[in-house]
């Protein structure tokens, strides 16, 4: 695939553009050093060019005979940087219109404006680093939690690349072989080929579809895990949240119903992260916006990940909780017996029995309980060690465990799949050699999308600019 790479020198401004201690813009590609040359007066009088690789030099930067900033400038040559092109860095004082300033004299000296995204992409078009890297440094930049971080790292260092290449070399392989079989049957023969080959791609399949498993987990490292707290008014699922977020974010009310949008926060917890949706409580009632907010606590309690329920364990327990128990069906789940410091009304063996209804002996209960004081801070502590064995099993090994997280090479993955099954397919109908070597070309094609190595410009573009600018 030859991709269209323009080699003007680009610029822009790395930083966040907002006051603060240093400022950095940064220019790439053949002229780099060249044109920083035009504007960069030397403590030492010494030009730029004439300086080696991976040094900075102090000085100042001005437009002719107007000073604007005094400045460190890093200079590095290609390819050993991160585009693998020439590449100057200006450090400069960060204000907003001292950085801009040095930027648009950059671009009156011969850069251009960099498209977001830019340098990352001509790493990715010199060859530098893969697709799955170059995705793995958006990641890094949104990590939210220290898995998340841990796992875009990996994939920056070519965990995702380096498994997606042995399997593809793997398949090539054996096309390559049946291909070369066909064209010269005198010399080479393929029978009982198809055994030999369902040696090879059922152990590819294994690998493969434990790849796509790990996507599961890998969304959750990477966003978070999607949390419910449901339960009826005044249980304490607002005082919950504010004991999980250590803050008042939640309004916290005796009047039944006061929680009635859905807030969203992001809480981390010993390295994971719950992305907590706090609904309105749930019951029957006429109330229109109540109404709404129910509808949306139920909504949203079947597309989460994880339910937690808070029952008001100082009151019996009514229709309403036997309701939302039916929620809980087939989902991962916390009951958190809540004021537990009052006098404790509801038993966890009349939960249990509520939940079973009339199977017992079918269903089988395995929610974990929990008591908890949400306003006295009583049971948090186990209530995060619960969830941490919930969806990590313990802890997560970053060693050799390679977790998927993005969504396109998930995909791309469920494609070759496809095509290795039916590969198996075709030998086990003893199909004709070139029916195989069709499906395992299709599965070598999908995944080289996920390195980059077979996807379209139109792709390629549309994943760089959901980059942010000067990266
Ligand atoms: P929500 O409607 O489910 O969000 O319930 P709130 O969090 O607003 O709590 C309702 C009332 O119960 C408030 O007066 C809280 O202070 C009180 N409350 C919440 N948790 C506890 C608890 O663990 N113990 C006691 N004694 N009161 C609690």
């Amino acid at each position: 695939m030859v991709l269209y790479n323009d080699t003007q020198t680009i610029a822009a401004i790395s930083t966040a553009v907002t006051e603060s201690g240093i400022g950095i813009v940064r220019i790439s590609g053949e002229q780099a050093i060249e044109i920083a040359d035009r504007i960069y007066r030397g403590k030492n009088g010494k030009k730029l060019a004439d300086q080696k690789t991976h040094t900075i030099h102090y000085g100042y930067i001005a437009d002719g005979e107007d000073m604007i900033d005094e400045v460190l400038v890093l200079i590095m040559k290609g390819p050993h940087s991160y585009t693998g092109e020439n590449t100057v860095e200006i450090d400069c004082h960060g204000g907003v219109f001292v950085v801009r300033k040095i930027l648009e004299t950059v671009i009156k000296h011969g850069a251009r404006p960099a498209e977001p995204g830019e340098f990352t992409k001509r790493a990715f078009l010199n060859g530098r680093i893969d697709l799955s890297q170059a995705e793995a440094v958006i990641d890094i930049i949104q990590s939210k939690n220290e898995y998340a971080l841990k796992s875009s790292v990996g994939q920056l260092k070519g965990n995702v690349k380096q498994k997606i290449v042995d399997i593809r070399e793997k398949i090539l392989y054996h096309t390559a072989f049946i291909e070369t079989a066909l064209d010269d049957p005198e010399h080479i023969s393929v029978d009982g080929y198809g055994e030999t080959l369902r040696g090879v791609i059922e152990p590819l399949i294994k690998e493969i579809q434990k790849l796509i498993d790990s996507s599961d987990d890998g969304r959750i490292i990477k966003e978070g895990i999607k949390t419910v707290i449901v339960g009826k008014p005044n249980a304490g699922k607002s005082s919950l949240l504010n004991a999980l977020l250590g803050e008042d974010r939640a309004i916290v009310t005796d009047i039944a119903g006061t929680t009635r949008d859905i807030l969203q926060e992001n809480i981390s917890l010993q390295g994971i992260s719950l992305n907590i949706m706090d609904t309105a409580g749930i019951r029957d009632t006429a109330d229109i916006i109540e109404e709404i907010g129910v509808q949306k606590a139920i909504s949203h309690a079947k597309e989460a990940d994880l339910i937690i329920y808070v029952i008001d364990s100082s009151a019996p327990l009514d229709q309403n909780d036997y309701d939302i128990l039916k929620l809980l069906k087939d989902k991962k789940s916390i009951i958190l017996l809540n004021k537990s410091d009052l006098e404790m009304q509801v038993k966890k063996k009349e939960i249990m029995d509520a939940y079973l209804g009339e199977n017992k002996e079918e269903n089988k209960f395995d929610i974990p309980m929990i008591e908890i004081s949400a306003k006295e801070n009583i049971g948090i502590d186990i209530l995060e060690n619960t969830l941490k064995d919930m969806f990590y099993h313990g802890d997560i090994s970053f060693n050799s465990e390679v977790y998927i997280t993005n969504v396109r090479h998930k995909t791309a993955l469920q494609n070759a799949l496809q095509s290795l099954n039916n590969v198996i397919q075709s030998i086990d109908m003893q199909m004709p050699e070139d029916f195989y070597s069709i499906d395992l070309m299709d599965a070598y094609e999908t995944l080289g999308s996920i390195t980059g190595e077979t996807i379209g410009e139109d792709l390629v573009n549309e994943i760089f600019s959901k980059f942010c600018m000067g990266k």
